[in-house]
């Protein structure tokens, strides 16, 4: 792990997503190192030689620059700041640096509440302070799980069935697909908790009272198996937000060299899916749709994610339909 650190100018900026007002990245960088990471596409991140999750950075004055931002009454009562928009507040280096939990005494000091997203079970050490402080953890789950090679993802052309079909149709023909979805799960998240540790970890954020909501993401068509997430989910989750994965942000090509070699289905259902904006919201109102009826035996409430078909992370815009 290469870490630097260095001197920002601002711990604080104005975000146009729906769930805070402002964000906070105490890092720059990720050493769990995900392929599908649209944070790959900011422009300090695309200068470094470093590959992508071998490196982070460390804003060492973060802490200086919130408290200073909030004395000036930079935030208002009611509004919330995003932990970790571009960054993964939980990862690795957070054990020695501890900054995250910086933030989190600061804005408690402060009075003011956050929202953090994380995908790491090290949040479970904070739980205490994001009790106190009545934040929000939006945590991150996913599968990758592929199509079963034998069954044609498209038999309609354009008519194309969304996958979670394709799945189910995979289970019941018996075939074990482990060894695909752990070897995609080493492709896409080399260094990212698994699936158990992180539902673990949910499990023990629910029990210790922290408000927590779910948050699966990516989706990515042909992999994400949406329906055996929500099974999974511990009582007393009470929200599911779906993130559909947006080939627009840059990391496609990637994405699409490991599938290729284990799920060459989900490369074909994807591509076919984003090949133009009818097929495109068609298969959005179809995911739309399967989830719902997942969430009949469960009753969750639910928030979608869903890129509009020509949209590109521009950095301050997230053009984002959310329901
Ligand atoms: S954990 Fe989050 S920030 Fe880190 S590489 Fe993965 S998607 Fe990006």
């Amino acid at each position: 792990m290469i870490v630097h650190t260095f001197y920002a100018s601002k711990a604080l900026s104005k975000t146009g997503i729906d769930i805070a007002d402002f964000v906070i990245n105490p890092y720059r960088g990720c050493t769990y190192g995900c392929v599908y990471c649209y944070a790959q596409q900011n422009k300090n991140i695309k200068k470094r030689k470093e590959k992508w999750g071998s490196f982070v950075d460390v804003k060492i004055n973060i802490l200086n620059l919130l408290q200073e931002e909030l004395r000036s009454g930079i935030m208002d009562v009611s509004q919330r700041v995003l932990i970790g928009s571009v960054t993964e507040p939980y990862q690795p280096i957070e054990k020695d640096m501890r900054f995250t939990r910086g933030i989190l005494h600061t804005l408690n000091d402060f009075g003011k509440s956050a929202v953090i997203l994380t995908r790491s079970p090290l949040i479970c050490e904070d739980a205490e302070l994001i009790i106190k402080g009545g934040h929000t953890v939006f945590f991150t789950l996913n599968t990758f799980t592929p199509l079963d090679p034998e069954n044609p993802a498209f038999q309609n052309g354009n008519e194309c069935t969304i996958g979670l079909e394709q799945k189910q149709k995979s289970r019941s023909s018996g075939r074990c697909l482990t060894g695909f979805a752990g070897r995609i799960k080493e492709g896409l998240e080399p260094a990212g908790p698994s699936l158990d540790q992180r539902l673990d970890a949910v499990a023990r954020l629910v029990a210790s009272t922290a408000d927590v909501r779910i948050h699966i993401g990516p989706v990515i068509p042909g992999l994400t198996d949406c329906e055996m997430l929500f099974a999974k989910l511990p009582p007393g989750c009470t929200e599911v937000a779906l993130e559909l994965y947006n080939f627009k942000m840059g990391s496609w090509p990637c994405v699409r060299t490991v599938l290729e070699r284990e799920a060459p289905q989900a490369v074909k259902l994807c591509e076919e899916i984003t090949a133009s904006p009818e097929i495109y919201e068609g298969y959005c109102r179809r995911f739309r749709d399967e989830i719902a009826t997942i969430n009949r035996k469960y009753g969750y409430s639910l928030r979608f994610f869903i890129p509009q078909f020509d949209a590109y992370f521009d950095n301050e815009a997230y053009h984002y339909e959310v329901s």
